[in-house]
Protein backbone atom coordinates (compact mmCIF):
# COMPACT_ATOMS: atom_id res chain seq x y z
CA UNK A 1 0.00 0.00 0.00
CA UNK A 2 0.85 3.91 -0.51
CA UNK A 3 3.21 4.92 1.86
CA UNK A 4 3.58 7.44 4.16
CA UNK A 5 -0.18 6.72 4.92
CA UNK A 6 -2.37 7.88 7.92
CA UNK A 7 -4.66 5.07 9.02
CA UNK A 8 -7.86 6.23 10.36
CA UNK A 9 -9.92 4.01 12.54
CA UNK A 10 -13.46 5.15 12.81
CA UNK A 11 -14.96 3.46 15.35
CA UNK A 12 -12.80 4.45 18.14
CA UNK A 13 -13.50 7.95 17.51
CA UNK A 14 -17.23 7.54 17.24
CA UNK A 15 -16.46 5.86 20.95
CA UNK A 16 -14.44 8.62 22.14
CA UNK A 17 -16.96 10.64 21.05
CA UNK A 18 -19.76 8.75 22.79
CA UNK A 19 -17.77 8.51 25.91
CA UNK A 20 -17.28 11.97 26.32
CA UNK A 21 -20.89 13.38 25.15
CA UNK A 22 -22.29 11.08 28.02
CA UNK A 23 -19.79 11.89 30.68
CA UNK A 24 -19.98 15.43 30.17
CA UNK A 25 -23.66 15.85 29.48
CA UNK A 26 -24.11 14.07 32.83
CA UNK A 27 -22.82 17.49 34.26
CA UNK A 28 -24.88 19.40 31.69
CA UNK A 29 -22.32 20.23 29.57
CA UNK A 30 -22.70 19.49 25.52
CA UNK A 31 -19.83 18.86 22.97
CA UNK A 32 -18.93 20.54 19.86
CA UNK A 33 -16.60 18.24 17.71
CA UNK A 34 -13.46 20.07 16.65
CA UNK A 35 -12.13 18.93 13.19
CA UNK A 36 -9.29 21.47 11.95
CA UNK A 37 -6.75 18.81 13.12
CA UNK A 38 -8.32 16.34 10.43
CA UNK A 39 -8.76 19.33 7.90
CA UNK A 40 -11.98 18.90 7.87
CA UNK A 41 -11.95 15.15 6.74
CA UNK A 42 -15.87 14.38 6.33
CA UNK A 43 -15.54 11.07 7.10
CA UNK A 44 -13.97 11.47 10.78
CA UNK A 45 -16.72 14.65 11.10
CA UNK A 46 -19.29 11.90 10.41
CA UNK A 47 -17.68 9.44 13.11
CA UNK A 48 -18.16 12.28 15.77
CA UNK A 49 -21.58 12.97 14.86
CA UNK A 50 -22.04 9.04 14.96
CA UNK A 51 -21.22 9.53 18.62
CA UNK A 52 -23.73 11.68 19.53
CA UNK A 53 -22.11 14.65 18.72
CA UNK A 54 -25.02 17.82 17.53
CA UNK A 55 -22.53 20.50 16.16
CA UNK A 56 -19.17 20.60 14.25
CA UNK A 57 -17.05 23.61 14.66
CA UNK A 58 -13.73 24.38 12.33
CA UNK A 59 -10.89 27.06 12.65
CA UNK A 60 -10.61 27.47 8.64
CA UNK A 61 -13.36 28.03 5.85
CA UNK A 62 -11.80 25.67 3.26
CA UNK A 63 -12.72 22.64 5.74
CA UNK A 64 -15.99 23.72 6.39
CA UNK A 65 -16.43 23.37 2.57
CA UNK A 66 -14.88 20.10 2.01
CA UNK A 67 -17.42 19.16 4.84
CA UNK A 68 -20.34 20.29 3.49
CA UNK A 69 -19.14 18.98 -0.11
CA UNK A 70 -19.40 15.48 1.37
CA UNK A 71 -22.91 15.94 3.10
CA UNK A 72 -22.32 17.13 6.79
CA UNK A 73 -25.08 19.11 7.06
CA UNK A 74 -25.34 20.14 11.21
CA UNK A 75 -24.55 23.48 12.37
CA UNK A 76 -21.03 24.37 11.75
CA UNK A 77 -19.24 26.96 13.39
CA UNK A 78 -16.00 28.86 12.49
CA UNK A 79 -13.72 28.83 15.60
CA UNK A 80 -11.26 31.27 14.16
CA UNK A 81 -12.17 34.70 13.92
CA UNK A 82 -13.34 35.08 10.06
CA UNK A 83 -10.95 37.03 7.65
CA UNK A 84 -13.07 40.30 5.27
CA UNK A 85 -12.48 38.04 2.37
CA UNK A 86 -14.32 35.07 4.05
CA UNK A 87 -17.32 37.09 4.64
CA UNK A 88 -19.82 36.07 2.16
CA UNK A 89 -18.27 32.25 2.90
CA UNK A 90 -19.17 32.26 6.55
CA UNK A 91 -22.18 33.28 6.01
CA UNK A 92 -23.37 30.36 3.67
CA UNK A 93 -21.48 27.63 4.66
CA UNK A 94 -21.32 28.66 8.69
CA UNK A 95 -24.48 28.84 11.17
CA UNK A 96 -22.64 30.92 14.08
CA UNK A 97 -19.00 32.30 13.47
CA UNK A 98 -16.47 33.31 17.08
CA UNK A 99 -15.40 37.18 16.89
CA UNK A 100 -14.15 39.68 18.84
CA UNK A 101 -13.92 42.76 16.20
CA UNK A 102 -17.05 45.10 15.85
CA UNK A 103 -16.02 45.69 12.16
CA UNK A 104 -16.05 42.42 11.35
CA UNK A 105 -19.68 41.69 13.30
CA UNK A 106 -21.02 44.55 10.73
CA UNK A 107 -19.74 42.91 7.65
CA UNK A 108 -21.27 39.23 8.65
CA UNK A 109 -24.51 41.47 9.39
CA UNK A 110 -24.60 42.95 6.31
CA UNK A 111 -23.75 39.97 4.31
CA UNK A 112 -26.37 37.94 6.15
CA UNK A 113 -28.89 40.37 5.08
CA UNK A 114 -28.31 40.37 1.86
CA UNK A 115 -28.46 36.35 1.72
CA UNK A 116 -32.07 36.85 3.99
CA UNK A 117 -30.15 34.57 6.85
CA UNK A 118 -29.65 35.25 10.11
CA UNK A 119 -25.91 34.60 11.65
CA UNK A 120 -25.25 33.58 14.78
CA UNK A 121 -22.32 35.60 16.71
CA UNK A 122 -20.36 34.03 19.50
CA UNK A 123 -18.08 36.64 21.75
CA UNK A 124 -14.97 35.31 22.61
CA UNK A 125 -13.39 36.41 26.06
CA UNK A 126 -10.51 36.92 27.16
CA UNK A 127 -9.86 35.10 30.28
CA UNK A 128 -6.06 34.67 30.70
CA UNK A 129 -4.51 33.13 27.59
CA UNK A 130 -3.82 36.34 25.50
CA UNK A 131 -4.60 35.30 21.73
CA UNK A 132 -7.87 36.39 20.56
CA UNK A 133 -10.37 38.01 22.69
CA UNK A 134 -12.59 40.61 24.47
CA UNK A 135 -11.65 42.02 27.27
CA UNK A 136 -13.81 41.52 30.01
CA UNK A 137 -14.88 45.35 30.93
CA UNK A 138 -15.53 45.66 26.86
CA UNK A 139 -18.11 42.55 26.85
CA UNK A 140 -20.96 44.26 27.59
CA UNK A 141 -20.30 47.34 25.16
CA UNK A 142 -19.49 44.72 22.01
CA UNK A 143 -22.63 42.64 23.07
CA UNK A 144 -24.94 45.24 23.04
CA UNK A 145 -23.62 46.41 19.63
CA UNK A 146 -24.63 42.65 18.21
CA UNK A 147 -27.91 42.91 19.27
CA UNK A 148 -28.27 46.37 17.79
CA UNK A 149 -26.83 44.95 14.38
CA UNK A 150 -29.46 43.21 11.95
CA UNK A 151 -28.64 40.42 10.52
CA UNK A 152 -26.83 38.69 13.15
CA UNK A 153 -27.97 37.31 16.67
CA UNK A 154 -26.00 37.18 19.73
CA UNK A 155 -26.07 33.25 20.44
CA UNK A 156 -23.60 33.16 23.34
CA UNK A 157 -19.70 33.65 24.81
CA UNK A 158 -16.74 32.06 24.93
CA UNK A 159 -13.04 31.65 26.58
CA UNK A 160 -10.04 29.50 25.50
CA UNK A 161 -7.64 28.49 26.75
CA UNK A 162 -4.12 26.51 26.72
CA UNK A 163 -3.63 27.59 23.53
CA UNK A 164 -1.45 30.39 23.15
CA UNK A 165 -0.91 30.54 26.75
CA UNK A 166 -0.52 26.71 27.72
CA UNK A 167 -2.41 26.63 30.84
CA UNK A 168 -5.28 25.55 31.72
CA UNK A 169 -8.21 27.68 33.34
CA UNK A 170 -7.40 28.36 37.06
CA UNK A 171 -9.56 28.30 39.66
CA UNK A 172 -12.21 31.21 39.68
CA UNK A 173 -11.72 31.39 35.46
CA UNK A 174 -15.14 29.46 34.74
CA UNK A 175 -16.95 31.35 37.53
CA UNK A 176 -15.92 34.63 35.97
CA UNK A 177 -17.45 33.25 32.45
CA UNK A 178 -20.38 32.36 34.17
CA UNK A 179 -20.71 35.90 35.83
CA UNK A 180 -20.07 37.52 32.19
CA UNK A 181 -23.01 35.39 30.59
CA UNK A 182 -25.42 36.89 33.72
CA UNK A 183 -23.91 40.35 33.20
CA UNK A 184 -24.13 40.59 29.00
CA UNK A 185 -27.80 39.11 29.81
CA UNK A 186 -28.59 41.88 32.33
CA UNK A 187 -27.33 44.41 30.36
CA UNK A 188 -28.62 43.29 26.71
CA UNK A 189 -31.52 41.46 27.41
CA UNK A 190 -31.31 38.51 25.07
CA UNK A 191 -30.40 35.17 26.63
CA UNK A 192 -26.97 33.89 26.32
CA UNK A 193 -27.57 30.50 24.72
CA UNK A 194 -24.30 28.97 24.81
CA UNK A 195 -21.32 29.72 27.14
CA UNK A 196 -18.61 27.73 25.64
CA UNK A 197 -15.40 26.96 28.53
CA UNK A 198 -13.10 25.97 25.88
CA UNK A 199 -11.42 22.84 24.52
CA UNK A 200 -9.92 19.45 25.90
CA UNK A 201 -7.84 21.59 28.43
CA UNK A 202 -11.08 22.26 30.10
CA UNK A 203 -11.90 18.49 30.69
CA UNK A 204 -9.98 17.85 34.13
CA UNK A 205 -12.39 20.99 34.89
CA UNK A 206 -15.64 19.79 33.69
CA UNK A 207 -15.27 15.99 34.70
CA UNK A 208 -14.12 17.24 38.27
CA UNK A 209 -16.27 17.89 41.24
CA UNK A 210 -17.07 21.75 41.18
CA UNK A 211 -20.45 23.44 40.41
CA UNK A 212 -20.43 24.00 36.42
CA UNK A 213 -22.55 27.32 36.94
CA UNK A 214 -23.39 28.77 33.71
CA UNK A 215 -20.71 26.94 31.24
CA UNK A 216 -22.75 24.18 29.08
CA UNK A 217 -20.36 23.78 26.23
CA UNK A 218 -17.33 22.64 25.53
CA UNK A 219 -15.01 22.41 21.99
CA UNK A 220 -13.48 19.13 21.80
CA UNK A 221 -10.85 18.25 19.18
CA UNK A 222 -7.64 16.20 20.71
CA UNK A 223 -9.75 14.65 23.61
CA UNK A 224 -11.96 12.83 20.69
CA UNK A 225 -9.22 12.24 18.11
CA UNK A 226 -6.10 10.99 20.47
CA UNK A 227 -7.95 10.68 23.47
CA UNK A 228 -5.66 12.30 25.50
CA UNK A 229 -5.08 15.47 27.88
CA UNK A 230 -3.19 18.35 25.82
CA UNK A 231 -2.31 19.71 29.21
CA UNK A 232 -0.25 17.08 30.26
CA UNK A 233 -0.07 15.00 27.23
CA UNK A 234 -1.61 11.79 29.20
CA UNK A 235 -4.14 9.25 28.46
CA UNK A 236 -7.40 9.89 29.23
CA UNK A 237 -9.40 7.25 31.09
CA UNK A 238 -11.88 5.60 29.00
CA UNK A 239 -10.60 6.49 25.38
CA UNK A 240 -8.97 5.37 22.81
CA UNK A 241 -5.17 6.73 22.17
CA UNK A 242 -4.81 4.41 18.82
CA UNK A 243 -7.42 6.26 16.65
CA UNK A 244 -4.79 6.88 14.11
CA UNK A 245 -1.33 5.92 13.09
CA UNK A 246 1.10 7.03 10.58
CA UNK A 247 3.05 4.52 8.65
CA UNK A 248 6.28 4.64 7.06
CA UNK A 249 8.83 3.00 4.54
CA UNK A 250 12.44 2.34 5.25
CA UNK A 251 14.53 3.42 2.93
CA UNK A 252 17.81 2.67 4.28
CA UNK A 253 18.98 0.22 6.84
CA UNK A 254 22.65 0.06 7.83
CA UNK A 255 25.12 -0.05 10.45
CA UNK A 256 26.44 3.56 11.30
CA UNK A 257 28.75 4.69 13.92
CA UNK A 258 27.11 6.15 16.86
CA UNK A 259 28.80 9.50 16.63
CA UNK A 260 29.05 10.70 12.81
CA UNK A 261 31.99 13.13 12.42
CA UNK A 262 30.61 15.80 10.23
CA UNK A 263 33.91 17.72 9.47
CA UNK A 264 36.27 15.62 6.77
CA UNK A 265 39.55 18.13 8.15
CA UNK A 266 38.38 16.96 11.90
CA UNK A 267 41.98 15.17 13.09
CA UNK A 268 39.50 12.39 14.78
CA UNK A 269 38.02 11.43 11.04
CA UNK A 270 40.90 9.41 9.76
CA UNK A 271 40.67 7.12 12.90
CA UNK A 272 36.25 6.31 11.72
CA UNK A 273 37.86 3.03 9.82
CA UNK A 274 39.02 2.14 13.73
CA UNK A 275 35.78 1.96 14.66
CA UNK A 276 34.76 -1.29 15.43
CA UNK A 277 31.33 -3.06 15.08
CA UNK A 278 30.31 -2.72 18.91
CA UNK A 279 30.41 1.08 18.33
CA UNK A 280 27.83 1.01 15.53
CA UNK A 281 24.07 0.64 15.82
CA UNK A 282 21.34 -0.03 13.13
CA UNK A 283 20.20 3.12 12.01
CA UNK A 284 17.06 3.31 9.70
CA UNK A 285 15.85 5.93 7.46
CA UNK A 286 12.19 6.42 7.20
CA UNK A 287 10.39 7.97 3.56
CA UNK A 288 8.89 10.46 6.14
CA UNK A 289 9.95 14.33 7.29
CA UNK A 290 8.94 17.28 8.51
CA UNK A 291 7.36 18.47 5.71
CA UNK A 292 5.04 15.32 6.64
CA UNK A 293 4.54 15.56 10.06
CA UNK A 294 5.98 16.87 13.20
CA UNK A 295 8.34 14.63 13.47
CA UNK A 296 9.40 15.23 17.09
CA UNK A 297 5.46 14.29 18.22
CA UNK A 298 5.97 10.43 16.78
CA UNK A 299 6.24 7.94 18.93
CA UNK A 300 7.16 4.30 18.42
CA UNK A 301 6.95 1.13 19.03
CA UNK A 302 9.46 -0.67 21.65
CA UNK A 303 12.80 -1.39 19.96
CA UNK A 304 12.56 1.52 17.72
CA UNK A 305 14.14 5.09 18.75
CA UNK A 306 14.04 8.45 17.62
CA UNK A 307 17.49 10.28 16.12
CA UNK A 308 16.27 13.22 14.30
CA UNK A 309 14.38 14.25 11.59
CA UNK A 310 14.74 16.62 8.05
CA UNK A 311 12.38 17.76 5.77
CA UNK A 312 12.10 14.22 4.07
CA UNK A 313 14.04 11.83 5.82
CA UNK A 314 13.36 10.44 9.76
CA UNK A 315 16.48 8.56 11.05
CA UNK A 316 15.73 6.02 13.46
CA UNK A 317 17.72 3.56 15.52
CA UNK A 318 16.39 -0.19 14.85
CA UNK A 319 19.43 -1.86 16.69
CA UNK A 320 16.83 -3.78 19.10
CA UNK A 321 14.35 -4.46 16.38
CA UNK A 322 15.79 -5.27 13.01
CA UNK A 323 13.75 -4.09 9.84
CA UNK A 324 14.78 -4.45 6.35
CA UNK A 325 14.23 -1.91 3.06
CA UNK A 326 11.05 -2.01 1.70
CA UNK A 327 9.11 -3.09 5.13
CA UNK A 328 6.79 0.20 6.94
CA UNK A 329 7.31 1.21 10.54
CA UNK A 330 4.00 2.19 12.48
CA UNK A 331 4.38 5.42 14.44
CA UNK A 332 1.67 6.98 17.34
CA UNK A 333 1.39 10.95 16.73
CA UNK A 334 0.75 13.87 19.16
CA UNK A 335 -1.87 16.65 18.42
CA UNK A 336 0.95 18.60 16.43
CA UNK A 337 1.95 15.79 14.27
CA UNK A 338 -1.78 14.62 13.51
CA UNK A 339 -2.08 18.18 12.64
CA UNK A 340 0.24 18.24 9.74
CA UNK A 341 -0.26 14.57 8.31
CA UNK A 342 -3.85 15.22 7.85
CA UNK A 343 -2.84 18.10 6.05
CA UNK A 344 0.43 17.31 4.42
CA UNK A 345 -0.39 16.84 0.25
CA UNK A 346 1.87 13.40 0.47
CA UNK A 347 0.43 11.35 3.38
CA UNK A 348 -2.15 9.40 2.07
CA UNK A 349 -5.42 9.12 4.08
CA UNK A 350 -7.18 5.69 4.79
CA UNK A 351 -10.40 5.17 6.71
CA UNK A 352 -11.42 1.95 8.22
CA UNK A 353 -15.05 1.72 8.83
CA UNK A 354 -15.05 -0.27 12.17
CA UNK A 355 -18.25 -0.99 13.72
CA UNK A 356 -18.26 -0.99 17.47
CA UNK A 357 -19.96 -4.83 18.36
CA UNK A 358 -20.19 -5.71 22.20
CA UNK A 359 -17.95 -2.67 23.38
CA UNK A 360 -14.76 -4.42 21.05
CA UNK A 361 -13.97 -2.59 17.76
CA UNK A 362 -13.64 -4.68 14.46
CA UNK A 363 -12.75 -3.87 11.03
CA UNK A 364 -15.69 -4.72 8.95
CA UNK A 365 -15.30 -2.20 5.83
CA UNK A 366 -13.22 -1.71 2.85
CA UNK A 367 -10.50 1.07 2.82
CA UNK A 368 -10.54 3.74 0.82
CA UNK A 369 -7.90 6.25 0.24
CA UNK A 370 -9.01 10.27 0.52
CA UNK A 371 -7.57 13.19 -1.06
CA UNK A 372 -8.07 16.08 -0.03
CA UNK A 373 -10.13 18.50 -2.62
C1 LIG B 1 -8.54 23.99 18.37
C2 LIG B 1 -9.56 24.68 19.15
C3 LIG B 1 -10.37 23.95 20.04
C4 LIG B 1 -10.18 22.47 20.29
O1 LIG B 1 -9.06 22.29 21.09
P1 LIG B 1 -8.62 20.81 21.58
O2 LIG B 1 -7.52 21.09 22.53
O3 LIG B 1 -8.19 20.09 20.38
O4 LIG B 1 -9.81 20.21 22.23
C5 LIG B 1 -11.34 24.64 20.74
N1 LIG B 1 -11.52 25.96 20.56
C6 LIG B 1 -10.77 26.68 19.72
C7 LIG B 1 -11.02 28.14 19.57
C8 LIG B 1 -9.76 26.07 18.98
O5 LIG B 1 -9.03 26.81 18.14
Amino acid sequence: MTAPRVEIDLGKITQNARCLVRRLSARGISVTGVTKAVCGHPDVAKAMLDGGIADLADARVSNVIRMRAAGVTCSISIIRAPMVHETKDVINCCDASYNTETDMILRLGSAARDQGALHNVILRVEIGDLRDGIMPEDLNDIASQVVATPGVALRGIAADFASLGGAPPKSGDMALLSRLADQVEGECGPYVALVSGGGSANLAWALGEGTTGRINNLRLGEAILLGTNPVSGQPIDGLHTDAFALFAEVIEARLKPVAMLTRPSAPEYGKLELVSKCGQRNRSILAVGQLDTDASGLTFTAGIEFIGATSDHTAVDTTDSPVSVGSEIKMGMNYSALMRAMSAPDVAKIVHRSLPVNGMVTDRGPQRPLRLV
